[in-house]
C-alpha cells in the first residue's frame, strides 16, 4: 500500500464521528472550518452545534446581525472571524444567490478563506483534487518525508503544497485530506507521537533517525506586543457604563468598559493622577481595585486591571453609553471583560 492508501485504511477504522464529516452541505463544513481554526474540536464544537441550529443555512446566517454573531462567538477569540464570516455569508447570499460556492477557484475569492480552507471545502463537498495543507498535515509530511525546511518559511510553504499535491490520492480526495488530517491529529501528533502503532513508522524518516522531535521546524519569527489595558467600572450596581469598541485594534465592535492604555504597568493612585483621567471627572476618587490578569492573544500580552469609581463622569465620551447590568448578557463581551463581569455582578 502507499502512503496515501495506508492513511485511509487508518482513518477508515479509527476516524473520530464528527458532525460536519457526514454531509457535503459547503455552509456547514465552512462553518466548521472556521470555527476550527485555531480552536480545539472539543472547545470548537458547542460553537459548531449553536451557529448551525440558529443558522442552518447561509441565507439565515447573512441575515444575522453583527452584535448577534459575535455574541454567540464571545469565548471563542480571533473575532475576526465571527465578523467576515457574516461578510462572506452576504456576500454568497448576494453574489451566488445563497448557494454556497464549492469550487476551489470561486471559495478561494471569498473574505476569510485561504488556500488550505477553500481545499477543504471544494475536497469535502465536491470531491475537487485540491490537497489541504493545515498544521497536522505539515507535521506528518516533514515528519514522514524528513524535511527540514521550515513550514512557515516561503520556500517550505511551497515545498510542502507540492508534496502534499503529489501524495493526493485524485480519485479520493476528500477522505485522502481527511485521513491525513486526522492522523496527524490522533497519531503524529505534537508531543509523543504514536509511532509504536503507526501504520507508516517503517518508512518514516523522523522515525527511523530519531527526529521526532525536531519535526516540523518552524522559523520564530512572532513579536509579542505587551499592552496594559486599565479599565474604569463605573456602576451603581444597576447600570454600567460601557464602552462599544472601534474597527482597527483586537475585539473590534466588541462591548467593553471605558479604557485607559498606558505604556506600562501602572500604580492605581499614580494612574488616577494621570491627565487622561480628566474625562472622569477633576477629582477622581477610588473605590476599589482588582490585581492585575494576564491575557494572552496571538501576538499580545495584555495586562488588564479593572478600577472601580465612586463617581459617574458628567460627559460620555467617544462610544460610552450606560447599559442595565442585567443587559450585559446579551452584549458580545471579550473574555477577560466578561469573566470579572460575570465575578462581580454574581450573573
Ligand atoms: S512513525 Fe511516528 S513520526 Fe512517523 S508518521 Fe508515524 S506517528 Fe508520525
Amino acid at each position: 500500500m502507499d502512503f496515501s492508501a495506508e492513511l485511509i485504511a487508518w482513518y477508515t477504522h479509527n476516524k473520530r464521528d464528527l458532525p460536519w464529516r457526514n454531509t457535503t452541505d459547503a455552509y456547514i463544513i465552512w462553518l466548521s472550518e472556521i470555527i476550527l481554526q485555531q480552536t480545539r474540536v472539543e472547545q470548537g464544537m458547542p460553537y459548531f452545534y449553536r451557529f448551525a441550529e440558529k443558522y442552518p443555512t447561509v441565507t439565515a446566517f447573512a441575515a444575522a446581525h453583527e452584535d448577534e454573531i459575535l455574541r454567540l462567538w464571545q469565548g471563542l477569540g480571533y473575532y475576526s472571524r465571527g465578523r467576515n464570516m457574516l461578510k462572506t455569508a452576504q456576500l454568497v447570499q448576494e453574489q451566488y444567490k445563497g448557494i454556497f460556492p464549492v469550487s476551489y477557484n470561486e471559495l478561494i475569492k471569498l473574505k476569510g478563506i485561504g488556500e488550505y480552507t477553500a481545499a477543504a471545502i471544494s475536497s469535502f463537498s465536491s470531491n475537487e483534487a485540491k490537497a489541504v495543507v493545515d498544521g497536522n498535515v505539515y507535521r506528518v509530511l516533514a515528519r514522514y518525508f524528513g524535511i527540514d525546511e521550515a513550514i512557515n518559511s516561503p520556500k517550505g510553504k511551497k515545498m510542502f503544497q507540492k508534496i502534499a499535491d503529489d501524495v493526493l490520492d485524485n480519485a479520493r480526495p476528500a477522505l485522502h485530506n481527511q485521513a491525513i488530517m486526522e492522523f496527524g491529529a490522533m497519531l503524529c501528533k505534537p508531543k509523543n507521537p504514536a509511532c509504536g502503532i503507526c501504520p507508516v513508522h517503517i518508512n518514516c524518516v523522523a522515525f527511523k533517525t530519531n527526529a521526532t522531535s525536531y519535526l516540523p521546524v518552524k522559523l520564530k519569527t512572532i513579536k509579542i506586543r505587551k499592552r496594559h489595558f486599565n479599565y474604569m467600572l463605573i456602576s451603581d450596581g444597576k447600570k454600567i457604563l460601557m464602552n462599544k469598541r472601534n474597527e482597527g485594534d483586537i475585539w473590534a465592535n466588541m462591548y467593553d468598559l471605558p479604557l485607559i492604555e498606558t505604556p506600562e504597568l501602572t500604580d492605581p493612585i499614580e494612574l488616577l493622577q494621570l491627565p487622561q483621567m480628566k474625562v472622569f471627572g477633576n477629582d477622581v476618587a477610588l473605590k476599589d481595585n482588582s490585581a492585575v490578569i494576564k491575557h494572552v492573544l496571538t501576538h499580545q500580552h495584555l495586562y488588564v486591571r479593572f478600577l472601580m469609581l465612586k463617581d459617574f463622569p458628567e460627559k460620555l465620551q467617544g462610544n460610552w453609553f450606560y447599559t442595565d447590568v442585567e443587559n450585559l448578557k446579551d452584549l458580545a463581551l471579550p473574555k477577560p471583560i466578561f469573566i470579572f463581569i460575570k465575578y462581580f455582578f454574581n450573573f
